[in-house]
Order: structure tokens, then C-alpha cells, then sequence
């Protein structure tokens, strides 16, 4: 949890949240923590909430296990979905801050059982949700202070089908003014196709966003969810540069601890295995 209290009590600091959509294999997960442009702050989908019912629901137990054993390795903080009170027992090993999603924001008994958990919490948009009621929605969280609860917008269904959402930035400046809560945009739900993710993302630190959370994979197409939307790591670090840099315009630093110290660690207890 220190990295992401490093980063809701600091002021002027953009985080990179990223991950897969899904957690999918050890050696995935392992992959993706390796890789030098990824933070401190990674993402991860464990129970799946999906359209479908016979497509991947997300490992589940065998991926709270991987998640268990990875942390033992890697110094990371981990934001995952719940999309049922019955999973907060098994997440709650695992998770840093939990990340309710756009299907859940307006699932007010579940806020209320989080609400009891005390750990910051990312509360995704709902698909049509007005600005007031994503706001109704961040005040169940009476338990916890407003530096804990991130809003993510992450794209509204509109009349418009060409992208897969479609991305309000005028929510990040309207809630950058008037609110006190950190706000992130999520490029990846936003657009849907990873061609575009690094424009949005750009436009998203322009309009006053507190960071990003983006899916990445070791190899995007054969992702079992998402492939469509998730950047190559080697995507994603060019990404991270351009961020690093465009960051300066508005005098705010990358919020990045990097894991090469404890990758380090890891791989000595790898080899000597
Ligand atoms: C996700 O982050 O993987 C996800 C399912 O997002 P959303 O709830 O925004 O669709
Ligand atoms: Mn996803």
C-alpha cells in the first residue's frame, strides 16, 4: 500500500496505473512486472466482469495465487476489480485499492460493503452515468478520506459506435475544479483499440487528469480479454517517455517507483533457485 499512499497524499505527481485487463498466468504477470517502464501502481483483472458468459471470467483463486506469490518477489501495489461482496475475503490478501467497475458504480449495497474496508477505492464511470451521480456514487465512501477514492473516466456510451466509448474529458476538467478528489482516465475502455490510446492518454494529462490506468500485455493478441485495446510493454514505455516528458509543460512529476531494485532482488533469487 506505501506507493499508492505516496501517490493519493501527493500533490502535483501523475501516476501510470497499468496492467493486463486480465491476470492470466504467472509468467504473464511476471513479464509485465519485469519490464522497466512499469511503476509501482500495476493493474490486473481476477474476476472478470464480461458480456459474455462463455468467454474468460478471469483465474480467480489460482490468480489471487499468483498475485500472492508475485508480491513476495516484486514491491507493487495491486488495483483489481470486485464485482461481488463474496469476493472482498479473498481480494482483500491481494488488493491495494479496489477498483469498482462501470458496471458496478451504481451497485450501492456493494459500495456500501467496501465502504466498511477502508482501502482506497478507483471508481470507474458508469457506461451512462451524469457527472452528479458518479459523485452520488464516490460518497458512499464515507469511510474514507477524498484523497482515497480516484475517479476513472473511462468513456460513455453515446450515440456514436465507432470507438468503443466515447472519452469526456470535460468530466476531468469539471471535476479537477470542483472536486477534491484525484481523477484518472483509463485511454484503454476509452477507445478500444490501442492505436489511439496514446493520443487519449496525452489529451487526458492536458485536460488535468491525476494519471492513467492502461492495459498492457507481453503480447496483445493473444490476450484473453481486451486484446484489442492492450499496448505491447514496449508500446506502453514509449508512452511512459512522452508522458514523462509532457509532464514538464504543467510542472508535475511522474509519480514512478521503479521495480528495477527488487527486480534485481528477484532475479538473484530466480537464478539461485
Ligand atoms: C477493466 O478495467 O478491465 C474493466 C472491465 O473496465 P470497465 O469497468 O471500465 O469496463
Ligand atoms: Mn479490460
Amino acid at each position: 500500500m506505501r506507493h499508492l499512499r505516496k501517490f493519493l497524499e501527493s500533490d502535483n505527481t501523475f501516476a501510470l496505473m497499468a496492467g493486463p485487463c486480465s491476470v492470466e498466468s504467472e509468467l504473464q504477470m511476471r513479464t509485465v512486472l519485469e519490464h522497466a517502464s512499469i511503476g509501482s501502481l500495476v493493474r490486473g483483472g481476477i474476476f472478470k466482469m464480461r458480456t459474455r458468459p462463455d468467454t474468460f471470467q478471469g483465474l480467480r483463486e489460482q490468480g489471487i495465487e499468483i498475485i500472492k506469490e508475485l508480491k513476495k518477489e516484486f514491491d507493487f501495489d495491486f488495483i483489481t476489480e470486485i464485482s461481488d461482496p463474496r469476493q472482498l475475503e479473498l481480494l482483500d490478501s491481494v488488493t491495494d485499492m479496489y477498483q469498482i467497475g462501470t458496471r458496478n458504480m451504481y451497485n450501492y449495497e456493494l459500495l456500501k460493503e467496501i465502504n466498511n474496508y477502508k482501502k482506497p477505492v478507483l471508481l470507474k464511470r458508469g457506461l451512462s452515468a451524469t457527472i452528479d451521480e458518479w459523485l452520488g456514487a464516490a460518497s458512499y465512501f464515507s469511510n474514507l478520506k477524498n484523497n482515497e477514492i480516484i475517479l476513472c473516466e473511462r468513456g460513455v456510451r453515446s450515440f456514436d459506435n465507432k470507438l468503443r466509448n466515447m472519452l469526456d474529458l470535460g468530466s476531468v476538467i469539471y471535476l479537477k475544479q470542483n472536486t477534491q478528489y484525484k481523477v484518472v482516465v483509463d485511454p484503454s475502455h476509452s477507445m478500444g483499440h490501442a492505436q489511439y490510446v496514446k493520443e487519449a492518454s496525452y489529451a487526458a494529462l492536458c485536460a488535468g487528469a491525476d494519471g492513467l490506468l492502461i492495459e498492457t500485455h507481453p503480447t496483445p493478441q493473444a490476450a484473453l480479454s481486451d486484446k484489442d485495446q492492450a499496448l505491447s510493454l514496449e508500446e506502453f514505455a514509449q508512452l511512459s517517455n512522452t508522458v514523462k516528458e509532457l509532464l514538464k509543460v504543467f510542472n508535475k512529476e511522474l509519480f514512478h517507483t521503479n521495480l528495477d531494485y527488487m527486480n534485481a532482488q528477484s532475479k538473484e533469487i530466480y537464478t539461485n533457485a
